[in-house]
């Protein structure tokens, strides 16, 4: 069969990551989240077993927002709140990956923030409805550079921590996470084939809550730099 260029109809932007040092850009095909996955947080969520296993919900790849951006207040909730995260970033697909081979498809890592409606999502919670509402809206997914693992090693423990106008709202420590990235990435090669392009939110430390617009959120995680966004009017 002759190739032939293909002509699209709609041509939606490619959703990309800038990777520290590089000229080159990174391709975000799907956005995994983990649920729980430090202990501090399940305490003061009030939910789930310390000891249940991971579980991961999606966000849609164009909810990121770059280090810099605007997210505007959303629509639909009266409690907006940043849960900080280590994000792990995909370069190397596969199924049921082990443990032990894990680290060598992750590319490398940045740092992120997972918004959430948080009034929506527990509401979905107690009517056993899908979190969609609550986790996977628009502009959800604030994400800083990618750092190459080739480049700054593997994020095994340090410091993560979130300010808000300056004033520390959540700290802890990577090395605390109940799934550390190796198991993360292997538990979710057993329930989708992961690809190159993949993102994965790793969950959050204690210290969640609220933001207003006009609110400046500054997150850090040792050797990723830091990720600033800052909160906008509301929607209609
Ligand atoms: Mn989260």
């Amino acid at each position: 069969m002759q190739a032939r260029q293909q002509n699209y109809i709609v041509a939606p932007e490619p959703v990309v990551l800038p990777v520290v040092g590089s000229e080159a850009v990174f391709a975000v095909r799907r956005l995994y989240c983990v649920g729980r996955n430090y202990v501090d947080h399940i305490r003061e969520m009030k939910e789930g077993d310390e000891r249940d296993p991971p579980f991961f919900f999606q966000k849609p790849a164009d909810a990121i927002v770059g280090d810099g951006g605007a997210v505007p207040y959303p629509t639909h909730t009266d409690d907006f709140q940043h849960e900080i995260e280590l994000v792990a970033a995909i370069g190397r697909g596969g199924r049921n990956i082990p443990v032990a081979q894990a680290l060598d498809h992750v590319f490398g890592y940045a740092v992120g923030i997972d918004l959430t409606r948080r009034d929506r999502q527990r509401e979905a919670r107690d009517l056993r409805l899908p979190w969609e509402v609550g986790k996977s809206f628009d502009r959800s997914a604030p994400c800083g550079p990618l750092h190459a693992a080739v480049e700054g090693g593997h994020i095994t423990a340090g410091a993560i921590s979130l300010s808000v106008n300056g004033k520390t709202r959540q700290t802890g420590d990577i090395g605390q996470m109940i799934w550390n990235v190796a198991e993360i990435v292997a538990n979710l090669s057993r329930h989708y084939a992961l690809a190159p392009g993949d993102l994965i939110f790793t969950g959050t430390p204690a210290g969640v809550g609220p933001v207003v617009p006009g609110d400046r959120l500054e997150g850090t995680v040792a050797g990723l730099g830091r990720l600033t966004i800052t909160i906008t009017a509301r929607e209609d």
